[in-house]
C-alpha cells in the first residue's frame, strides 16, 4: 500500500490470480483498520498546502504522470492482460485512454474559473471562486483497473483534492503500477494514497464515515453505489457514481445490417462483455433480422478464446467463477423461456483453457421480456438479440430499464437518429458508432446509472466547491 509518501507493507496478505490461468501471480497487503485511518489522516494533512499549490504545479505532475504512463505503456499492458484477463491489444487500448485522462486534467487544471456577478446594489460586489472539495475516497472496479483510476485521480488532483484509493481486491497491481507512477512523477507525501484490502466493505464504511473524507467517488455496480450513496449522505458527502448499465442497442430497417452486426459485435464481445457500456439488448427491426443475425453469428462464430497474451485471441477470460455462473444462468433461463441459441452457450473446458474462467461467445435470438437477460446486466460475452417492427416500440422497450447508462443507434435516417436520441433515457449515445468516449467527452448514467459525469469540463467539476464572496464597496 502506497501511504503518506511510503510503501507500507503488512504480515497479512492476499492472492491475486491470473483469470485466464488460475495461477498466483501476487500478494498483496490486507489493510487494518489503522492502515485506513493513516491513508485519511495522510491526504487530510497533505491537503493543506496541496490546495495551496498552483494550478500550474499541479498540472505539471500530471503531466509528468501521463509521459510516464506512456513510457510504461507496454509493461502496464501486460499486467494487466494478466491480472484481468482481457486481450494484450484491448489492455495498450486501456493504458492510452487512461492515460488521456491525465493530460486532459493536466490541462484542465488551468482552466479551473469563476465569475464577476453584477449586483442590484451599486455598493456591492459579487464574486465566484472555485476550491477543492478535499479528502476525496475513491473506489475502483476491476473491468478497466487503470482507466477508472486516472478518471478519479486526475480530476481529483488538477482541482487541488488529495485521494485515497482503494482498488478491486481482483486486480490491486495495476493499481499499484499506477501508484508507482505518481510517485515517480513527484506527487507530495500524502497527495495520493492506496490501500489495498480483500474485504472492501471496511474501506468504504470508513471513507463514508470518517469526517475527515469530504467526497466518494464510485464505479462499480448499482448495489454497491447505492449502498455507499446511502451511507455517505449521512454525513451529507458530495458523490459520483458510476454504475451498472443494460445498454440497449437499436437496429433500424434503413441501417446496413452487415456494418451494424460488425459494430455491434465489436462493442459487444470488447473485454468479454464486462463493460458497463456493453450492449445488453440488440433489439433489431424485423425486416433486417435475418442479414444481422447472419452476419453477427458469422462473427461470433470466428471468435477465438484464451489467454490474452496469446496473438489472435478476442476473447478473454471472465473474471472469477460467479461471472461463469451468472452468464451461465442467464442463458439457461433464456432458452428455457423459448430463445434460440444460435452460437455458444456453455463455459469452455477444453485442455489449453484449464484452470481459466471461459465462456464461449454466445448469440440468442427471440429474447423477450420475461427473461433474466432482458433485465439483468450480463457482464459477459452474450449477445441477445429481440425483435421489434415500430420505433414507438423499440424505444419503449429501450427505456425500460432502470439503468441509463449506453444506449446506440444504427440507421441512416436523421431525422429517425435525432427522434430516437432524444427519446432514450441514457447518458451516453452512439449514433452508427460504437465508441462515443473519450477524456474529452462527458461519461455518466442516467436513473440507476449513476450520478455525475466523469471526463470532460463536467469531470472536474465534481471535485470542486462554489464559493461566494459579496463585498460591500464604499
Ligand atoms: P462491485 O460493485 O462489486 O465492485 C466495485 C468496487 O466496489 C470494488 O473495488 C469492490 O471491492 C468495491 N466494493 C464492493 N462491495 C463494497 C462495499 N460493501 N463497500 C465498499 N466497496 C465495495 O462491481 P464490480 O463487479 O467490481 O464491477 C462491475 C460493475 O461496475 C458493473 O455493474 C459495471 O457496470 C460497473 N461499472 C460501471 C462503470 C461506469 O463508468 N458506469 C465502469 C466500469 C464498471
Amino acid at each position: 500500500m502506497y501511504i503518506n509518501g511510503t510503501w507500507v507493507e503488512t504480515g497479512n496478505t492476499f492472492d491475486v490470480t491470473n483469470p485466464a490461468t488460475g495461477e498466483v501471480i501476487g500478494q498483496v497487503p490486507d489493510a487494518s483498520a489503522a492502515h485506513i485511518d493513516d491513508a485519511i489522516g495522510a491526504a487530510h494533512d497533505a491537503g493543506f498546502s496541496w490546495r495551496h499549490t498552483t494550478a500550474y504545479e499541479r498540472s505539471g505532475l500530471l503531466y509528468r504522470a501521463w509521459q510516464l504512463m506512456l513510457e510504461q505503456k507496454r509493461e502496464l499492458a501486460e499486467l494487466m492482460t494478466r491480472e484481468q484477463g482481457k486481450p494484450l491489444k484491448a489492455s495498450l487500448n486501456e493504458v492510452q485512454y487512461g492515460a488521456d485522462f491525465l493530460l486532459w486534467f493536466a490541462e484542465e487544471a488551468k482552466r479551473v474559473y469563476g465569475q464577476t456577478i453584477p449586483s442590484a446594489r451599486k455598493d456591492q460586489r459579487f464574486w465566484v471562486q472555485k476550491q477543492p472539495v478535499g479528502v476525496v475516497g475513491a473506489i475502483t472496479p476491476w473491468n478497466y483497473p487503470i482507466s477508472m483510476i486516472t478518471r478519479k485521480v486526475g480530476p481529483a488532483l488538477a482541482a487541488g483534492c488529495t485521494v485515497v484509493l482503494k482498488p478491486a481486491e481482483t486486480t490491486p497491481l495495476c493499481a499499484m503500477a499506477m501508484f508507482r507512477i505518481f510517485e515517480q512523477a513527484g506527487f507530495p507525501k500524502g497527495v495520493v494514497n492506496l490501500v489495498t484490502k480483500l474485504d472492501p466493505a471496511p474501506v468504504g464504511n470508513a471513507l463514508c464515515d470518517d469526517p475527515r473524507v469530504r467526497k466518494i467517488t464510485f464505479t462499480g455496480s448499482t448495489p454497491v453505489g447505492k449502498m455507499l450513496n446511502e451511507r455517505a449522505a449521512r454525513h451529507m458527502k458530495r458523490v459520483s457514481m458510476e454504475l451498472g448499465g443494460h445498454a440497449p442497442a437499436l437496429v433500424f430497417a434503413d441501417a446496413d445490417p452487415v456494418h451494424a452486426a460488425k459494430g455491434l459485435s465489436l462493442v459487444k464481445f470488447l473485454n468479454t462483455g464486462q463493460a458497463c457500456i456493453s450492449p445488453n439488448r440488440i433489439l433489431v427491426q424485423r425486416e433486417v433480422m435475418e442479414p444481422f443475425l447472419g452476419e453477427l453469428g458469422k462473427r461470433i462464430g470466428g471468435m477465438r478464446a484464451g489467454n490474452g497474451m496469446d496473438e489472435g485471441v478476442r476473447i478473454g477470460p471472465l473474471i472469477n467463477e460467479a461471472a461463469i455462473v451468472k452468464v451461465d444462468r442467464q442463458v439457461r433461463d433464456a432458452v428455457d423461456k423459448g430463445a434460440r441459441l444460435l452460437a455458444g452457450g456453455e463455459r469452455l473446458l477444453t485442455p489449453e483453457l484449464a484452470g481459466g474462467h471461459f465462456y464461449a461467445p454466445t448469440l440468442l435470438s427471440d429474447v423477450t421480456p420475461e427473461m433474466l437477460i432482458y433485465r439483468e446486466e450480463t457482464f459477459g460475452p452474450v449477445a441477445a438479440v429481440i425483435p421489434f417492427d415500430t420505433e414507438a416500440e423499440a424505444l419503449a422497450m429501450a427505456n425500460d430499464t432502470a439503468y441509463g447508462l449506453a444506449a446506440y443507434i444504427y440507421t441512416e435516417n436523421l431525422s429517425q437518429a435525432m427522434r430516437v436520441f432524444e427519446g432514450l433515457d441514457f447518458g451516453i449515445i452512439g449514433i452508427n458508432d460504437i465508441n462515443p468516449t473519450s477524456a474529452a467527452a462527458p461519461f455518466g448514467g442516467m436513473k440507476e446509472s449513476g450520478l455525475g459525469r466523469e471526463g470532460a469540463r463536467e469531470g472536474i467539476e465534481e471535485y470542486l466547491e462554489t464559493k461566494l464572496g459579496g463585498i460591500a464597496v464604499a
